[in-house]
């Protein structure tokens, strides 16, 4: 028995057996294992992406050379540089918004 011929007894199976109850009830069953083998790597992605989520609320990222570690360093792994900023609400009020506007009154002081 050579593959070709298989195949032929697949499609005459398919195509005889398919229309019967018992046929259903394989398609059935096969559909069963189909879903099983389609939604369980949906959920282990699931739970990837949750990881990975929970992974990357403790990771920062470096303000020199922009490589992420994890937040319980201060000190970049990469470049040897120190952070001490956790997060961007820390960032946002750490930048001193008055110099902004200083630099646009010195420039029209200038013209
Ligand atoms: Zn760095």
């Amino acid at each position: 028995m050579n593959k070709p011929s298989s195949l032929i007894w697949m499609v005459f199976i398919l195509i005889f057996i398919v229309p019967t109850p018992a046929g259903k009830f394989i398609l059935d069953l096969a559909g069963g294992i189909f879903l099983l083998i389609t939604i369980i790597p949906l959920i282990l992605g699931g739970i990837g992406w949750f990881t990975w989520k929970r992974i990357q609320s403790k990771l920062q990222v470096c303000e020199v050379c922009g490589s992420s570690f994890f937040n319980t360093h201060t000190i970049c792994p990469i470049c040897g540089e120190r952070t001490t900023i956790t997060n961007t609400k820390d960032i946002l009020e750490n930048i001193p918004a008055s110099s902004a506007t200083i630099d646009i009154k010195s420039e029209n002081i200038d013209l």
